[in-house]
This record gives structure tokens, sequence and C-alpha cells, in this order.
């Protein structure tokens, strides 16, 4: 068994896309980013699909080159047919068999990693986006990319919960720009391949995911509370705490991805996430204190200078069109899901991060 998921995570997102996943039946995956925090779950979830469901086996073909994978990345048990190729995307790539999906999950998504690496966040969302895109297109493949629901800024409250059709409200320049403009810059570079090429393209822009396998320095707001937790700390708040957001659990948020790679629409985008309940931040350490049962400290702070603090004062998902086009529903509660990873944090973490 692996430390970085729960079987019963596992096996519930098998069983929910059952009849759709019947399409990988005997089909090659190629999926950057494979060593990430999403990607060693889509290892998972297919290696479970290839022993209880699938009548042929489907093949995968992993690309990650470690730059944000970290340790947990690098330590990944062998699975039967997954293909493993250290390879970084912003540079070209063949591959001799015939690819029938790409996924391009290759990314710096956590706000303080793409702070620290602009210019690698760039690329790879731009350059490592064609590339895949090229790929794509000579194999006929369906592809799809995964943006961000940063790619919207910060909201004015009438476009809250935000719809696909909302154009954002982003900044050029600032320090959460290498990451939203280049997620936006991936989404054109899609929509171009698909109108002027008749790629198979679709966008996801997830909607804060979180749950089991988020290494403990991956600096999002849940793995500092469930590191700061172990070792006792107070947990950090930072700004005033009255930001929201929405938290998706890992389970509603990949069976939404492997949806949009299944049944996406050519040329659409999907918000995936879990509408309810936005939260703020201060918030969040309740709910947080409800499902451990105890108080737990926490301290609001000036945003640390490792943290790009322009960021969105509220952000919650439409996915009404998710929930229309892919028959896309969340089912775990925000309650449930802290539960599920704060019982897996509280065995994983050290409390060092
Ligand atoms: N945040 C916090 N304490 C932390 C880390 C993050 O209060 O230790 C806040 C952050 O200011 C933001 C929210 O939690 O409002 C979510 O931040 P995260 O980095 O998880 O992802 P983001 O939504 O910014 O991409």
């Amino acid at each position: 068994m692996s430390t970085f998921s729960l079987p019963s995570d596992t096996e519930e997102i098998a069983k929910r896309v059952t009849t759709a996943a019947m399409d990988f039946s005997g089909k090659t995956v190629l999926m950057t980013g494979g060593r990430g925090f999403l990607g060693r779950h889509f290892m998972d979830t297919f290696n479970y699909l290839n022993e209880h469901i699938l009548p042929e086996p489907m093949k995968l073909v992993v690309l990650d080159n470690f730059i944000s994978s970290g340790k947990e990345g690098k330590n990944i048990p062998k699975f039967p047919h997954v293909e493993f190729i250290e390879h970084n995307v912003i540079n070209k790539f063949e591959y001799s068999g015939k690819i029938d999906y790409i996924i391009h999950a290759a990314g710096i998504a956590s706000p303080f990693y793409y702070r620290a690496h602009p210019i690698e966040t760039l690329e790879v969302a731009i350059t490592g986006t064609k590339n895949m895109l090229q790929l794509a297109e000579a194999n006929n493949a369906r592809f799809t990319f995964f943006s961000s629901s940063e790619v919207y800024g910060d909201p004015d409250a009438k476009h809250v919960p935000m719809q696909e059709s909302y154009r954002g409200n982003v900044s050029s320049m600032g320090p959460r720009a290498c990451y939203d403009e280049s997620k936006r810059v991936g989404e054109t570079l899609c929509y171009i391949f698909h109108e002027n090429n008749g790629v198979h393209t679709n966008v996801i822009r997830p909607f804060n995911v979180y749950g089991p396998g988020m290494q403990e320095t991956d600096y999002r707001v849940l793995p500092n509370f469930a590191s700061r937790i172990k070792s006792g700390m107070p947990l950090h708040v930072y700004g005033s705490g009255g930001q929201t957001r929405t938290f998706c659990y890992l389970t509603d948020a990949i069976v939404g991805f492997l949806l949009v790679f299944l049944r996406g629409v050519a040329g659409e985008v999907y918000n995936i996430g879990n509408p309810k309940p936005e939260i703020t931040i201060l918030e969040l350490v309740k709910r947080v204190e409800t499902v451990l049962g105890k108080k737990v400290n926490h301290e609001v702070i000036e945003y640390p200078d490792s943290y790009p603090a322009d960021e969105p004062l509220r952000r919650a998902p439409d996915i009404r069109k998710a929930k229309i086009q892919l028959e896309y529903t969340p089912e775990v509660s925000l309650e449930d899901g802290l539960k599920r990873f704060l019982d897996w944090s509280d065995k994983t973490y050290t409390g060092d991060a």
C-alpha cells in the first residue's frame, strides 16, 4: 500500500467513474506531471481500473522532471502498465507508440513554489502546453490541460460564484501573474489548436483541491495547517483571514477530472470544484476544530515574504456546466473531507515543514 492515498478513496473514485472509464480499455494515456499530487492519484486510479474494471488494461506513460513533486514524487512503487520517463515538458517530446489521451497536469501549482520559480511556472504552462498540443495533433489524441481557477483572478462580487464565461480580473504584473497569465495563455493555445487544427481539447479549472498525498512542504493552506497541528504550533492565518475559498476533496476532484478526460465536449472549459461551502480562512480554522473535536490555536499574521500576497479575496465555482454536460456531482462534505485528510496527515506528517 502506498502512503500517499487511502485505498478506500481510490476505490470510491473508480466506482464513481466505472461506466465512463470503459473508454480507457486498451488505450494509452500520456500524463505530464505524473509524479505530482494529482498525478500520483491518477496512477493509483488507473492501476485500480486495470486490476478490477477494464476488460483490457490501459497503458500509462508518465512524464515528470521532479521540480515540485519532491521526495514524495520519487518514492513511487512500480505499477504494471506504467512507463516513467524523466522529462521536462518545455523540451520537445517524441514517443514511438500511439497515444490516445494526453493529460497535461505538469505545473507549479502552489503559490509558495510559483513565487520561487516564476520563469519555470510560465514555461511549463506555455511552451509545455504547446509541445503537448503538437503531440496530441500528431496522434489524433484527446488533450486536457490543467488550467486553474486563478485565471479568474480577484473577481468582482457579482461574478462569484464564477461561471466559465467570466473573463476574470487578473493583473499582468504582480507576484501571481506568472501563474495566472501563463495558465491563460495555455488556455488560448488550447483554443487555437482546437479551432484551427481540429484537436479535441479540454481545459479544467480546478478550485482548491485537497486531500491525502499533499506534500507536507506543499505550503498550501491545509497542508500548512495539518503540519502545524502535528507539531502543536498555532495555525497561521494570512492577511485578514476574511478571504474566501471553497475546498474540494480529492475524490470529488479526481472524479470530475476523469469525466472531463473521457466525456468533455471538444473545445470546452470546465470548472471542477465543490461550490459549497464558500468560507473564510478564519471559518476554515473553526471547521478544523469541529472535526478534531478540540480547540486549535491560531494567529492572524501578515503575509510572509514567501507567499504571493496579491491574492483573490473571494473564490467559488459555479459548476452547472460540468453537472449538465458531464453529470458531475461532488459528494464529499467539507467535514468528511477534512476528517479523511487530517486522519491521514496525522499518520503521515512529521510536523517539521
Ligand atoms: N493561507 C493561510 N495560511 C497558510 C496558507 C494559506 O491563511 O498557511 C490562506 C491564503 O492567504 C489564501 C488561502 O489560505 O487565502 C488559500 O491559500 P493556498 O495557498 O492554499 O491556495 P490559493 O487559493 O491561494 O491558490
